[in-house]
């Protein structure tokens, strides 16, 4: 369980198929499944309300302090 609060992404918030990504000053959130799939954006538009690939799950990378990558 992460203390940070959520991104603002809909159900990539709690999705274990996205990646968040961490500039210094920035974060982005990239979706797993379209590297196999290109039914999805590889950057979806936030907020995602609906989703087939949704996957119950913590996101990879939102434990990591900002700059970390
Ligand atoms: S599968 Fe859907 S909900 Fe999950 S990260 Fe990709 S766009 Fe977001």
């Amino acid at each position: 369980m992460s203390s940070e609060p959520p991104l603002p992404a809909g159900l990539c918030d709690g999705c274990r198929q996205a990646r968040i990504r961490r500039s210094a000053r920035s974060a982005f959130l990239l979706c797993g499944r379209a590297a196999a799939d290109p039914a999805f954006d590889r950057y979806p538009r936030l907020p995602v309300l609906t989703c087939a690939g949704f996957e119950p799950g913590e996101p990879v990378g939102r434990a990591l302090p900002p700059g970390a990558r």
